[in-house]
Formats: structure tokens, C-alpha cells, sequence
């Protein structure tokens, strides 16, 4: 629920120009995207979840039985990839043309597909560009983005720019909780094999100068969406109340 002592703030906020953006970028496993889901919420911000972007065109690559591991083939996929995805943290879905791919892009066989598709460098620049403009048009006094290269590449210039990590073993238990139909040790390896393949493309694992890191290896979830709020009402305080001691 957004604080209502925010909302004055908040409401000025939305009428100026540009979203305030929160960079947030982490490893598979880190609770980024539910970290950021809820910090959205508390402060009436957007939310943006990037990786489901390439995910997305990982399951159309998938569909089409595009081999993703042929540039050409990606970046021709790409040309026909009709994206949409809400940014409101309480309503969550992604679309593929009419398809609602909200689930099919969490399935196993597209995690495993993803990061081929990411490493095209026409495809990292298309989504992009489609990052900073579904941010500008949100209509929301700010934007939590998160992904693997917000802080240094997709908005280098944000005013909040977090590295959220947390140390392998958590990260492996806290994403083998969530798919609980597969078992430990097969997570923990999937993931590791994806964070090795995606941090030859992007370093997400050390922080770039300016970003605080926010390790929350012995942090349980509200205390990570606290730390993250800390980091915002530090940077951002008159977007947050923060001047108000709230
Ligand atoms: O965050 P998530 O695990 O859903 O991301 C899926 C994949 O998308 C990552 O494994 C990575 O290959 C790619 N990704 C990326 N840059 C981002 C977000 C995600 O390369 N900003």
C-alpha cells in the first residue's frame, strides 16, 4: 500500500516531466524483482521488470523454433516482436501480441534460451530504447527498473542506482523455494550456468562507481525493501518524504 503521507509529493511528482528511476540491477536469485515489486508499491512508483523482455523474446524464438543461438535469426525475431507489459506492481503480466505470456516466460526451457537472446547486441539496444520510453510515458512520479545493466547502461544517470546481491548458496535456496516443483541441486546448477553465461555480457556482480550495493544475504525480505527505501529517501528525499522524517 502506498504510504499516504507520500501521496502530496507524489502527485506533484507525476506532473512534472520525468520519472525519478531507481536502477536496480542483481543476479538471478538476488530477489531483485520482488524487491522491487514492493518498493514500487510502498512508494506508488512503476515497476519495470527487464529481464521479462528477453524472456519474452526468448519463448516468441522458442515458438517460432528460431535457433537462438544464431544472431541473425534472434535480431529477425526481433522485427516481429510485439511487446507489452504492465508496469503496475499489482497487476503483473506480459504480452506477446494477443498472447499472455506471463507464466510461459518463467517455464525452464525459456530460462535456458534467454541468455543466447540477450547477448545480441541489436536486441539489448531495441530493448532499450523501449525501457526508457515505457518509463518516460508512465505516468508515475517515478520508475523502479531492474535487470542486469540498468545502473550502467539502460539509465546510468538515475538518481537511485542499487546493486542488490546476495551470496550464491541464498540465491540458489531462495529461487529453488520459488520453483518448488523442481529440485535443489538442478536449480542451484541452472542458475549458476546462467549468471556464468550473462556476466560475459554484463557485469551485474560488482558494483559500478556510484552504485550502493544492498547485500542481502542475511536480510529477510522486509528488511531488503527497507534498505532499498533507505538508499531512495537518501537520494531522493523530497520525492519520498524523507524531509518530513517519515
Ligand atoms: O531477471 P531475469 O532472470 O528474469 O532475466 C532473464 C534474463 O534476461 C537474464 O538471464 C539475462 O540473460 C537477461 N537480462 C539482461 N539484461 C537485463 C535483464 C535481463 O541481459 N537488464
Amino acid at each position: 500500500m502506498t504510504d499516504p503521507a507520500m501521496h502530496s509529493a507524489q502527485t506533484a511528482a507525476a506532473q512534472a516531466a520525468e520519472p525519478v528511476v531507481v536502477a536496480i540491477d542483481g543476479p538471478a536469485g538476488s530477489g531483485k524483482s520482488s524487491v522491487s515489486q514492493q518498493v514500487a508499491r510502498r512508494l506508488g512508483y512503476g515497476f519495470l521488470d527487464t529481464g521479462a523482455a528477453y524472456r519474452a523474446l526468448a519463448w516468441l524464438a522458442l515458438e517460432r523454433g528460431t535457433d537462438t543461438s544464431d544472431s541473425t535469426s534472434v535480431v529477425d525475431v526481433m522485427g516481429d516482436f510485439d511487446y507489452a507489459i504492465s508496469l503496475d506492481p499489482d497487476e503483473r503480466w506480459v504480452r506477446v501480441g494477443a498472447s499472455d505470456v506471463t507464466e510461459a516466460i518463467r517455464e525452464p526451457r525459456v530460462s535456458e534460451a534467454v541468455s543466447g537472446i540477450a547477448r545480441v547486441p541489436a536486441v539489448r539496444q531495441a530493448v532499450n530504447a523501449l525501457f526508457r520510453s515505457m518509463v518516460s510515458s508512465s505516468g508515475r512520479p517515478g520508475v523502479v527498473v531492474e535487470g542486469r545493466d540498468i545502473t550502467t547502461v539502460v539509465a546510468p544517470d538515475a538518481p537511485v542506482r542499487i546493486l542488490l546481491t546476495a551470496a550464491p548458496e541464498v540465491r540458489a535456496a531462495r529461487r529453488s523455494a520459488e520453483l518448488s516443483s523442481q529440485d535443489a541441486a538442478a536449480v542451484a546448477a541452472a542458475l549458476h550456468k546462467r549468471d556464468a553465461s550473462d556476466s560475459t555480457v554484463v557485469d551485474f556482480l560488482t558494483a559500478a562507481p556510484g552504485v550502493e550495493v544492498v547485500d542481502s544475504t542475511h536480510l529477510d525480505f522486509d528488511q531488503t525493501v527497507d534498505a532499498v527505501i533507505g538508499v531512495i529517501r537518501t537520494n531522493v528525499p523530497a520525492q519520498t518524504g524523507a524531509h518530513d522524517g517519515i
